[in-house]
């Protein structure tokens, strides 16, 4: 712990890394931040944090940040510091430079998870309203857009079904694809506690989590399936309810549309849909998949119905989403808690778990191609005239460019100019290979970040950014809870992520006047009806609210979703057919390797790698099964090389029986170790979210590098 003296002043403000959202008191002397104190009254950690947001802030004023304006010709110029008029006037004439040379869709933007919602929503307007077209995309699109795409097909919108206390009243977790204790870390605690408590547990995850086996909690069923097989075990549970006589007809017959119901029955009762089947696909024993599905339907394994209603809750992350049936795999699951009547009440629900803190966010600002805030679709004219009359320009109907798109676009000489904002697209999007040729073939990459990134060193024009405690506005965490980021200390650069955007929008000659990011909620509030009732106002009276959040939700919006009945109505099943992946193991590639993260750092690490938390964990390295290093010859801190049909890369290697024989495991907070290198191109089939979670590799050993 650092002690930097007793605090004179404190600011409460939200935590700046996972989608639990902590409230911390940020304890001030002078101007700078001496200690970051869980707040007892933040509603999603109640007074509890995590190793990341309690000490892992002193990025914010590290040496390497970046505080003056640079601008260079050709990639490889060095850099020439410049004032900000300089930089937006330059960054802005370039813009209108290639569209006047290539057309209005010759440029784009991508906005970050990381920056309040008045900085997305601005950066989406900026893109929409002086762009004129709508290539506005979000690093969401590389975690949760199937979540967008799936929960917004069965049940009406984009969102987690529950507050975090929810799990409170929880009898059967089922956790899916997700590592809470290393990702989500104080909502991690409180299943825990739930567990402890005597909840049962299910954990689906092809290596062998915390949760499995940690002390006084033990899975009643590990279903340690092979990565790229999560949809044929939710085909193989769904068979097991349907054919079992374990659904809740009552429910369905109230609450979903019969005609998808009775299509997805059929569909599932099928015997290529069984566990027997589906075992011989997942790896998982049809016994396992069997009790699993009667545990989560019943509170028992043995599938007896009690008659007490009890309440199963889905908890899912990244390994759910982030394959080529990401989408499938979360209609999948809102299937299932539909069938069993597990939606709409405490305890029980489908929660994806964000990894970034202001992912939900992102998506809710109207960051996606297809979608203005609020999840209303470009083409929909109602909601476009709403925009139009209060933004003053014509939108175009057509959907954007997604990320992907993009770089196609560039390669192909129609995408020229980018605009990121806060985030390092080089380090976090899949094929790394692909992503630096399309950015070379790009004429104007303007970067808005606090560090010189790895997407910097392809960019023409840099804009120093500004951190969570250097700002104000919202963040909106995994249970779509708004609340407030408070600045603690001035922009180091002169100014906020929000205004360098209103900057750049004014040099385009697109007017934005705003004087404080309260002036954007209010817009925000008055064009998107689920945020209708939200206002700083009610945030600082409440400590937080929930959207939706109108006048016809209490005050504070609405903790459940679905309660009565679905957003769209009546709740859709979706028939979701298991697909293999192409992501195959052959000859030359026989392992398949699988990622995550780990507690102490954060995603790329641009921030945790620079502080105190790099101690902990100061390298990604390589987990694989003792059968399989010893067929290698690999041992314990052995360096190996790492194959795929993208690229290669170098770890050292934890020889375990975390992972099944086969299988094999890394984090990707390193720049160096590039995950990402050797990661392909495939993605899901709806929203082109990566196949992080599945890659064909050979492993061998190697020379130290
Ligand atoms: Fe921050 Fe997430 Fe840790 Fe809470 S659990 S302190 S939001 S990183």
């Amino acid at each position: 712990i650092i002690n930097l003296g007793q605090p004179e002043h404190s600011t409460i403000t939200t935590c700046a890394y996972c989608g639990v959202g902590c409230a911390f008191k940020a304890e001030m002397k002078g101007t700078e931040v001496v200690r970051m104190v869980p707040w007892k009254d933040g509603k999603a950690n109640e007074g509890h944090a995590c190793v990341k947001g309690r000490f892992a802030w002193g990025y914010a004023t590290h040496k390497d940040r970046i505080t003056t304006p640079m601008i260079r010709k050709s990639i490889n110029d060095p850099w020439q510091e410049v004032s900000w008029d300089e930089a937006i006037g330059y960054a802005a004439s370039e813009f209108r430079r290639i569209q006047a040379e290539h057309g209005r869709d010759s440029i784009g933007g991508i906005t970050s998870s990381r920056c309040t919602n008045e900085e997305t929503y601005l950066v989406q307007k900026l893109i929409r309203a002086a762009f004129g077209n709508n290539n506005v995309d979000t690093c969401a699109r590389v975690c949760h857009s199937p979540t967008g795409y799936g929960l917004g097909q069965t049940y009406g919108t984009s969102a987690g079904t529950q507050t975090f206390k929810s799990v409170e009243k929880a009898d059967v977790i089922l956790v899916i694809g997700a590592n809470p204790t290393d990702a989500h870390p104080v909502f991690g605690s409180r299943m825990k506690k739930r567990l402890r408590e005597g909840a049962k547990l299910i954990v689906v995850d092809p290596r062998r989590i915390d949760l499995v086996q940690s002390p006084h909690i033990s899975a009643q069923h590990h279903l340690q399936l092979k990565p790229g097989t999560n949809v044929a075990v939710i085909s193989a549970l769904a068979h097991v309810v349907v054919t079992e006589g374990l659904l809740d007809e009552a429910y369905i017959a109230e609450r979903c549309d019969d005609k998808s119901f009775r299509e997805w029955r059929e569909f599932v009762a099928r015997p290529e849909n069984s566990p027997e089947a589906m075992s011989l696909v997942t790896g998982v024993p049809a016994e396992e998949l069997r009790a699993a599905a009667r545990l989560y339907a019943t509170g028992n394994s043995e599938g007896v119905k009690t008659g007490r209603q009890v309440n199963a809750a889905i908890y899912y992350g990244l390994g759910v989403t982030e394959h080529a049936q990401g989408s499938t795999m979360v209609m999948g699951i809102a299937n299932l808690a539909m069938a069993t009547g597990n939606v709409g009440r405490e305890g029980v629900g489908v929660n994806p778990l964000r990894g970034q803190n202001n992912v939900q966010g992102s998506c809710d600002m109207g960051s996606f191609p297809h979608e203005l805030p609020g999840y209303r679709h470009i083409s929909d004219s109602t909601t476009r005239t709403l925009f139009e009359s209060a933004w003053g320009v014509t939108l175009n109907p057509e959907p954007g460019l997604r990320i992907p798109n993009m770089f196609d676009a560039a390669q192909q000489g129609t995408f020229l100019g980018l605009y990121c904002e806060g985030e390092d697209i080089v380090q976090s999007d899949p094929n790394t290979q692909h992503v630096t040729d399309s950015l070379k073939a790009m004429q104007c990459v303007v970067v808005q970040d606090i560090f010189l990134n790895e997407t910097a060193k392809y960019a023409h024009v840099f804009l120093p950014g500004s951190s969570f405690l250097e700002k104000d506005g919202t963040f909106t965490n995994a249970e779509r809870r708004i609340s407030r980021v408070r600045r603690v200390m001035k922009p180091l650069a002169g100014y906020a992520d929000w205004e360098v955007t209103q900057k750049l929008a004014n040099a385009l000659g697109y007017p934005m006047n705003y004087q404080h990011p309260e002036e954007i909620m209010q817009e925000i509030a008055a064009l998107t009806p689920s945020f209708a009732g939200v206002s700083y106002e009610k945030i600082e009276r409440l400590g937080s609210v929930q959207w939706p959040c109108n006048d016809h939700t209490d005050e504070a919006g609405t903790a459940i979703m679905h309660v009565d009945k679905f957003v769209r109505g009546k709740g859709r099943f979706i028939i979701t057919q298991y697909v293999p992946t192409d992501e195959k193991v052959t000859r030359k590639f026989p392992l398949l390797l699988t990622t995550g993260r780990i507690l102490s750092q954060y995603n790329v690490g641009a921030q945790t790698r620079r502080t105190e938390n790099n101690q902990w964990h100061s390298e990604d390295r390589l987990e694989i099964h003792p059968h399989d290093a010893e067929e290698r010859g690999i041992r314990e801190d052995d360096w190996v090389g790492i194959q795929s049909r993208a690229g290669e890369t170098v770890l050292r290697a934890t020889v375990t029986e975390r992972v099944a024989p086969g299988v094999v495991y890394t984090t990707f907070h390193f720049p160096e170790s590039g995950a990402n290198v050797i990661t392909t191109d495939s993605s899901d089939w709806a929203t082109n979210c990566p196949e992080y979670k599945v890659t064909a590799v050979n492993v061998s050993l190697v020379a130290q590098p």
